[in-house]
């Protein structure tokens, strides 16, 4: 299974950090996955793969401002965060 995950997502891990939090918050997007720790503000880098094992769960990055309806602004998104994936595996 593919794990789709987002700028601005938080993922929950099955295991604890040392500092005793299980969020982290997605930073950057590749082959490698950038994540924040949200309560010791760490940063890491995960290969995909590893993120996939240890991720328990991906939350959507809660939506500010009250209820953005489910417009093409993040149909947009999806389509930009999609093409920048594609370009940098190198596909095509
Ligand atoms: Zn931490």
């Amino acid at each position: 299974m593919v794990m789709q995950v987002a700028i601005g997502d938080t993922v929950t891990m099955r295991k604890v950090h040392p500092c005793g939090g299980y969020r982290w918050e997605v930073v950057r997007l590749g082959a490698d996955i950038g994540l924040v720790c949200s309560t010791c503000r760490r940063r890491v880098l995960m290969p995909r793969s590893a993120l996939e094992k240890r991720a328990k769960k991906v939350e959507p990055k809660p939506q500010t401002g009250g209820g953005v309806p489910s417009c093409q602004c993040s149909m947009t998104l999806s389509v930009l965060l999609l093409s920048d994936f594609v370009s940098t595996t190198g596909f095509g």
